[in-house]
């Protein structure tokens, strides 16, 4: 199949970035959410499409609403008792030899 244009395999070109002369089939095309730009660049300044630029095309669902909530009852306190007496050779000051008469 014939094709309009030559091959030019030996053509060069200049990078719309950087301005330096490459292999014109070295060039490529840069896009942005998958269109092309339109220029063409050098290996060294091709800046690949970057995934952020598709924010907004996929849709996303990320309910965060129950359908049917309900509240919780509070727990119950837990009844306080008195604290056990200590033992009477206790005395707090890390003695525990028994307290004599
Ligand atoms: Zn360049």
């Amino acid at each position: 199949m014939s094709s309009n244009y030559a091959r030019g395999h030996r053509a060069r070109g200049a990078c719309d970035r950087c301005g330096n002369n490459y292999l014109l089939n070295t060039l490529v095309q840069e896009s942005v959410q998958g269109r092309l730009k339109g220029n063409r660049v050098c290996p060294d300044c091709y800046d690949p499409d970057h995934p952020q630029n598709w924010q907004g095309t996929v849709p996303l669902r990320d309910p965060q609403a129950l359908r049917f909530a309900r509240t919780v009852p509070p727990e119950q306190p837990v009844p306080v008792y008195p604290p056990a007496s200590p033992p009477p050779y206790f005395q707090g000051n890390g003695n525990t030899e028994p307290m004599g008469p």
